[in-house]
């Protein structure tokens, strides 16, 4: 008899790293079929940013089943649908200042990524998309021509075409990366083809919590506008109050032309994906790009619910001094632990310690979980510890989750 893991194709990952069976969760608490319980410092990679199972949202869909409420509609208009648009305008893009058309590509990351992708090339009439070394934008051939992670690469089993990597910011030692972008862009003249856009984060999250600067964030814009080419941020990990505002962009004061969101917009853990567009880009017409599962409703109702946080700045507040709470303990750490050669690295509460020694993030992650926290490495070789805790934790969860990691650091170094 194959065990229920043998059942499975050998591509799972996650359940590798976490050998057990899960069973419930609550805010940042998992519990498993021992009843151990876990602090979750992972977050489903960023789609629980409102926590496990919030109580607002449970009732929310709980009262539109039991009302027979539609649960699939394609793209057919429903209350949900309509809730959910008119709340994001007028809490998220009015208050900002911006202006979108709301496409909704298919259920996952990946999905806004491809209709991204896609767009700008019919927008530009243009076949190429820069993208930066350890980006992650998704699995599908599209996402992957642009993710900079040549495992994951690999995986096509065959060459990725149309796309062009560039060195994301921080990445050339001493050497500020803008430069190589222009140079190239100003190449285009001499016969290199004009890209149609460029797609990045802000924050890379997959790819080892690479945060970009601001001002970086700002040339690269200019770049787009001087040249004429779409920005694409994929803020499928980076956004929805991750980094402590709703979008990851908001402090570089820059104006995408297309904006990716996925992962917590669902607000409860349920796939749901947005593509914002300008509108003068929104040039397909009426089933030109479609799909069949564009209209969760149970997704639309807990992602208008997880919209109430933004209709004031505490929220925002609090994931911001959380965000600083947790950079000093991280700090303190580097620090107490020289052995570690850690860089704290990342923005409001999308953390991260790179570890200058071989296979230690991998063995800290191991004996947290031991321990009774779930945590995950990034980066190209895995050598980063990332911190995506729910962003409804409490300082309490914080110090607790803090503590499982020193606990699990002196372990490992011992
Ligand atoms: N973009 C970014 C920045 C991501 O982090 C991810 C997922 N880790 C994706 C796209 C792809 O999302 P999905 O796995 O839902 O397809």
């Amino acid at each position: 008899m194959r065990t229920f893991e043998e059942l499975e194709s050998a591509v799972r990952s996650y359940s590798r790293g976490w050998p057990t069976v899960f069973t419930k969760a609550k805010g940042y608490k998992l519990w498993d079929t021992d009843e151990k319980e876990y602090i979750d410092f992972f977050a489903g990679a960023g789609t629980l940013n409102y926590g496990h199972n919030d109580n607002a949202m449970q009732q929310k869909m709980i009262e539109y089943i039991q009302s027979d409420g539609i649960i699939h509609s394609l793209d057919m208009g429903t209350t949900p649908r309509k809730d959910f648009l008119e709340r994001f305008k007028e809490v998220i893009l009015t208050p900002r200042n911006l202006d979108y058309k709301i496409m909704f590509p298919g259920p996952t990351g990946t999905n806004t990524v491809e209709s991204a992708l896609k767009i700008a090339r019919k927008v530009t009439g243009r076949e190429t998309v820069i993208s930066f070394t350890n980006a992650f934008h998704g699995m599908t051939i599209g996402s992957l021509s642009v993710t900079g992670n040549s495992f994951k690469r690999r995986g096509a089993g065959i060459p990725l075409h149309h796309s062009v990597s560039m060195p994301f910011d921080n990445y050339v030692d001493g050497h500020d990366s803008i430069v190589y972008l222009e140079r190239f862009l100003e190449d285009s003249g001499s016969g290199v083809a004009l890209p149609a856009a460029i797609i990045l984060e802000t924050v890379q999250g997959e790819g080892g919590i690479n945060a970009a600067r601001m001002d970086w964030l700002k040339k690269v814009e200019e770049l787009c506008k001087r040249w004429d080419i779409l920005l694409i941020i994929d803020d499928v990990q980076a956004g929805n109050g991750r980094t402590g505002t709703f979008f990851s962009f908001e402090p570089a004061g820059i104006d995408p032309d297309i904006v990716c969101l996925s992962k917590s917009i669902g607000g409860i853990g349920l796939p749901m994906a947005i593509t914002l567009i300008k509108p003068e880009h929104d040039i397909w017409g009426p089933g030109e790009h479609n799909g069949t599962f564009r209209g969760n409703n149970l997704a639309f109702i807990t992602a208008a619910e997880a919209l109430k946080n933004w209709e004031n700045d505490e929220f925002s507040k609090a994931v911001q001094e959380k965000g600083d709470f947790l950079k000093k303990a991280v700090e303190m750490l580097i620090e107490k632990y020289p052995e570690l050669n850690g860089e704290a690295r990342g923005r409001g509460l999308m953390q991260g310690i790179a570890i200058g020694k071989e296979g230690l993030a991998s063995d800290i992650c191991a004996e947290a979980f031991k321990r009774g926290l779930i945590v995950e490495t990034s980066g190209p070789d895995d050598e980063v510890v990332k911190f995506l805790p729910p962003l409804i934790i409490d300082e309490e969860g914080l110090e607790k989750g803090l503590q499982l990691l020193e606990d699990s650091i002196q372990h490992v170094l011992n």
